[in-house]
């Protein structure tokens, strides 16, 4: 190890308790929700937690990735464009994260490099042991020591087979090495699959992944194995004997109806005990306080109303995809005892066939998402032109914002050649167009418009009705806007641009309409169980609405 950060281990004074959560045998198991879960563990022990996400992949961040394969793109504050578990950071946790707390190979291995040209390592053979590993442990000391919490959550993506996971896993080995037994907890995530015609759980891969970690240099301290179906004390027994971990640390996570059960799932058998002897941190708070998740999950089971809401889009075959968007309804269903039941529809059936567009009189409600690119728009802009013309609740975000004003263009002004750039570079009446800032940047890698920006609302709409505020803070992620210089085509009589951030149009609402309000900006990424997105809030009760006028109108 370098000198750097030899010194820098021993100097540090702060008691700081770090946890690794490691996955094995497959990923998709819900590392991050288990992260939240030890998260509100502690906080519900009145601790102080902060959490740090590595993702051994090569991009440097996640916002050139396909949400098909990755899940959506999370935007930060701070104009972070990272994996989805960041997401959940934020809902379960109500914490707001940064982009520093996302370390993946490609930063570790830009940085390194740079400094190697800069001349850092003068003489010196670079490699993996020790200047990549160095910079690991360097990134996680630098957040301990900025933000000083009682206890540092460490997620490992990917699982611990991986080719790309191996210098995380040495780096860990060495900062467990370093420090005293009870400074540091590794949780391993395991997956003990219940093959339906043996009918029984089979351990192997649960006991393979242990030895896999020990194969590391490290033993896990807690296990969690996740399952279809809760484990028979037998195969926990047989977990604990070959995991070599306490009968009590092996924890069960079978499939739960709402991810939000799974902390309290995971502490009545104990986890936070389990934690707070390992680590030797008191609880600040005794009992500790679960209000806030007991209320929760109460509400979810109570709910009584339902309500349709049709997203059409264009990545329907993972719900991963718009996890944010759906999330945000569920959050504004919960919060008025409705359960948002979600339709993905396929935009490009609208497009071959017109009278599929009759499958949106079967919601209460449509919101047409984000996105990117050309395919399926059109079927959009067919959508949001049924929603606008038989008064169903309507919310368009971003993409959505700015489809609704070439809609409205095209079918209520009659400007027909009416179109973003994004979709025909060469469009004769560009209402959509390129962010001024945006014509030079050839990269496409953190260039958009990201991150908080203050929007001003227009008093005496029905947005400042929803926000109740004139200044609010959204987060963003475009490089298109409402064209300024082709504004004077809007004449303000139904459809009208309601918030603003300078130049920029960034809210637009109908209003001869029951609820059509489209953003520029991403609300949903602000919202959770406890704090909904307003105007997703009123977008479902709008819905709500609708629902029960429907069913009153039957007996006209
Ligand atoms: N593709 C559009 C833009 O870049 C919308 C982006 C989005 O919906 N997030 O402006």
């Amino acid at each position: 190890m370098s000198t750097l950060h030899t010194s820098s281990l021993s100097e540090n004074k702060v008691q700081s308790k770090t946890v690794f959560i490691l996955g094995s045998v497959l990923s998709g198991l819900g590392k991050g929700i288990v992260t939240c879960s030890i998260g509100a563990a502690l906080q519900a022990r009145g601790l102080k937690v902060h959490i740090i996400k590595i993702d051994p992949y090569l991009n440097l961040d996640a916002g050139t990735m396909n949400p098909t394969e990755h899940g959506e793109t999370f935007v930060t504050n701070d104009g972070g464009e990272l994996d989805v578990d960041f997401g959940h950071y934020e809902r379960f946790l109500e914490i707001e994260v940064s982009k520093e707390q996302n370390i993946t190979t490609g930063q570790i291995y830009f940085e390194v490099i740079s400094r190697e040209r800069r001349g850092d390592f003068l003489g010196q053979t670079v490699q993996i042991v020790p200047h990549i590993i160095d910079e690991i442990l360097r990134r996680i000391e630098e957040q301990r020591k900025k933000f000083t919490p009682d206890v540092m959550l460490v997620e490992v993506g990917g699982t611990i087979g991986d080719i790309e996971s191996q210098p995380y896993l040495e780096a860990i080995r060495q900062l467990k090495r370093k420090e005293n037994g009870h400074l540091t907890s590794i949780v391993l995530l395991t997956y003990v699959p219940f093959p339906e015609h043996l009918k029984e759980h089979k351990t192997k891969p649960a006991q393979h992944s242990v030895r896999e970690l020990q194969a590391a240099g490290m033993s896990p301290n807690i296990i969690i194995c996740r399952s279809s179906i809760p484990l028979s004390s037998k195969a926990l027994e047989k977990i604990s004997n070959f995991g070599n971990v306490a009968e009590n640390a092996v924890l069960d996570l079978p499939d739960l109806p709402n991810v939000f059960q799974v902390p309290r799932a995971l502490e009545r058998q104990g986890l936070g005990n389990l934690l707070e002897d390992q680590l030797r941190i008191h609880s600040r708070v005794t009992p500790p306080n679960w209000t806030k998740f007991v209320n929760l999950t109460q509400e979810i089971k109570s709910l009584k109303e339902k309500v349709k809401i049709g997203i059409p889009g264009k990545y329907t075959s993972l719900s991963d995809s718009y996890i944010s968007v759906t999330e945000a309804l569920k959050h504004a269903g919960w919060n008025q005892g409705v359960d948002v039941e979600l339709h993905l529809l396929p935009t490009e059936r609208f497009e071959e066939d017109e009278a599929s567009l009759s499958l949106l009189d079967k919601v209460d409600g449509i919101l047409i998402p984000g996105g990117f690119g050309t395919r399926g728009i059109e079927g959009k802009i067919k959508a949001i032109e049924y929603a606008r013309k038989n008064k169903i609740p309507f919310l368009g975000i971003c993409l959505g914002f700015q489809l609704s004003v070439v809609e409205y263009a095209r079918n209520v002004l009659g400007i027909q050649d009416a179109y973003s750039t994004e979709i025909n570079p060469n469009a004769k009446f560009p209402i959509i167009d390129l962010l001024p800032e945006q014509r030079s940047v050839s990269e496409k890698g953190g260039t958009m418009r990201l991150g908080s920006y203050e929007v001003t609302l227009r008093p005496n709409t029905k947005i400042y009705e929803i926000y109740k505020k004139l200044k609010i803070q959204e987060r963003h992620r475009h490089r298109y806007e409402v064209n300024p210089e082709l504004l004077y085509v809007f004449d303000e009589k139904s459809l009208q641009f309601t918030g603003t951030w300078n130049e920029l149009m960034e809210t637009l609402e109908i209003v001869d309409h029951p609820y059509f309000i489209a953003t520029q900006f991403h609300p949903e990424f602000k919202s959770n169980p406890w704090r909904p997105s307003p105007p997703y809030f009123s977008f479902v009760e709008a819905a709500l609405k609708r629902k029960n006028q429907k069913y009153l109108d039957r007996f006209d």
